[in-house]
């Protein structure tokens, strides 16, 4: 028997969705048992049409999919991502901390930021762990022409235009993987006797059936929300920030170099993204509306844009997005699963919207059900873990929040007051007092962000671990180990400063057909 997967929205979430589960099950031939995967979607609502930061995860998502990556760079605009750069966060000024998307030299083996921390050095931990930050200082590529698709010198994601990545996932999975696509308005569900979604009543007087219904309406959140109403459990309390202004900003030139991080400059209440695709920058201050008015971001906004000389000088004024920081109770409901937006949203800081969409999609196509029974424990599974995804997403974002010493506004210092920190982040906190965080923090079947992550923003936001205690005592034999993975980190810097290329350079390349392929580049050797 075929078994018919209906995606209602046509968003980033709607078709990664589709690709990912169209990419592994094959649609029915002649009437034979397969998997129709149908999205629809309304000609009348918009995309978001933001979103342009991912984790690396995206190049397993692209390949698994059967996406080149070079059609994929060229066709969305898209450049290289290695990471966060954090400016201002701890003091407000002059001083900046790297998120790396490459793990501290050893991990999983030696834990380095035990060892740094106990040797007091001047180098910040990000430096002694990785050379990735001080490539991305000076703009340069995490790989070279000759590396393959998808390889890498050192660990990267993607910035990308966010309306041409839904066009590429759109060709793609209709022309390739088979994909129905549908365009129609919902406006109402016809329920089985049971509870379920039978099929979807569409403005023009049709009807959709399907056995699983996922849930990719954005804000509307129209099946779970409007049709199941299942309880949005808000997070402002924790995260302040409510509404963001988005710019398209154009380069003053075409040479202009392209950073291959996503720079998070901290403002008065909130903070500015700054992303750079070859053909432009998108820029945006997400703030708290209860902390600042819509003026005075508009002005700190244009304060970021007029101080930045490889920009041009007009801007356009910039679009408005409000939005409510929290996430369902629970997210698959009888046959309906929500994906995306729908799901949840809180501020794009380390941009773990995308990267969500990506895991819940892989887990539902992975464990698809057969028959509702097997549909309500695949239910219960996908429901415990996405809430755990939604508590680490809550936690580490406030993490780069609560170590702040800026005391500037109330904004900052409200961020400090431990009613606004999650229990489960206090405890963590009051743990790490005392032991660097490792291996153990969380269960890595289902976690998103390791402790390589909690390392960089805690020691980049210099925390201080008292690391004069029996624990690591023991790991003294090790110090010598450490001590020789810093010294390597630095003769790595060195040579990788001398041999990758820029990345607008590499960028170059890609576009005009002269990137991956052998012996492009003298003199470098991967
Ligand atoms: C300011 C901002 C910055 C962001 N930055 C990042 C980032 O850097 N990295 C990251 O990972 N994420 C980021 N995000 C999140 C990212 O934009 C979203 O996760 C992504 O766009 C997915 O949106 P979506 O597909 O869930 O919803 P949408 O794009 O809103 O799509 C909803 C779809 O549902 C359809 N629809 C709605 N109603 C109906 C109806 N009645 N009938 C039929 N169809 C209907 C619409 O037509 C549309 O196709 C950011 C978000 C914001 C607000």
């Amino acid at each position: 028997m075929s078994q018919v997967i209906v995606i209602v929205g046509g968003g980033s979430a709607g078709w990664l969705t589709a690709g990912i589960i169209a990419a592994k099950h094959s649609p029915p031939e002649d009437g034979g048992p397969g998997t129709r995967v149908v999205l629809l979607e309304s000609p009348d609502v918009p995309n978001l049409g933001v979103g342009e930061g991912t984790w690396p995860t995206m190049r397993d998502t692209l390949r698994r999919i059967g996406i080149s990556e070079a059609e994929f760079l060229r066709s969305c605009d898209a450049s290289f991502k290695q990471g966060s750069q954090f400016i201002g966060w701890k003091k407000g000024q002059g001083e900046s901390y790297y998120h790396p998307f490459n793990a501290p030299s050893g991990y999983g083996n030696i834990n380095l930021a035990a060892h740094w921390q106990d040797a007091h050095t001047e180098t910040g931990f990000g430096d002694a762990a990785s050379p990735q930050g001080r490539v991305c200082d000076r703009g340069l590529a995490p790989k070279k022409p000759q590396t393959p698709e998808y390889a890498f010198v050192l660990n990267y994601g993607y910035h990308l235009n966010a309306g041409k990545f839904v066009e590429l996932l759109r060709h793609h999975c209709v022309d390739t993987l088979g994909v129905e696509h549908r365009l129609g308005h919902v406006e109402g569900i016809v329920a089985a006797e049971n509870g379920d979604i039978a099929a979807l009543q569409l403005a023009s007087g049709e009807t959709i059936a399907g056995d699983l219904f996922v849930d990719c309406t954005g804000f509307a959140a129209l099946l779970i929300g409007e049709h199941y109403n299942i309880p949005f459990e808000p997070q402002r309390d924790y995260l302040f920030n409510d509404t963001a202004l988005a710019v398209q900003a154009e380069y003053v030139s075409e040479d202009a170099p392209i950073a291959s991080v996503t720079r998070a400059t901290a403002q008065s209440a909130g903070w500015i993204w700054d992303i750079a695709l070859p053909s432009r920058r998108g820029i945006g201050y997400v703030f708290s509306s209860q902390h600042t008015s819509i003026d005075k971001a508009e002005d700190e906004l244009a304060a970021y844009l007029e101080a930045d000389p490889t920009l041009a000088e007009v801007q356009p004024s910039p679009r408005k997005i409000e939005f409510q920081p929290g996430h369902r109770e629970t997210f698959w409901h009888r046959n309906c699963v929500a994906v995306g937006v729908s799901a949840g949203f809180v501020e794009p800081l380390e941009a773990t919207a995308l990267v969500l969409i990506e895991r819940s999609a892989e887990w539902i196509s992975e464990q698809l059900p057969g028959d509702s029974a097997a549909m309500a424990v695949v239910a219960r599974r996908f429901n415990e873990i996405t809430r755990e995804h939604w508590r680490s997403i809550v936690d580490f974002l406030k993490l780069h929040y609560v170590l702040t010493e800026r005391r500037d506004s109330d904004y900052w210092r409200d961020h400090r007051d431990t009613e606004t920190v999650p229990e489960s982040l206090q405890e963590a906190l009051s743990l790490w007092r005392t032991s660097v965080p490792w291996l153990y923090e969380s269960n890595h079947r289902i976690e998103l962000f390791s402790s390589a992550s909690l390392q960089y923003v805690l020691y980049g936001m210099e925390f201080a671990t008292d690391t004069n205690n029996s624990r690591y005592r023991q790991w003294s034999r090790d110090a010598e180990i450490a001590s020789r993975l810093i010294r390597d980190n630095n003769v790595q810097a060195e040579t990788l400063m001398a041999s990758l290329p820029t990345n607008r350079d590499l960028l170059n390349r890609v576009r005009h057909g002269s990137a991956h392929r052998q012996s492009q580049l003298d003199g470098c050797e991967d």
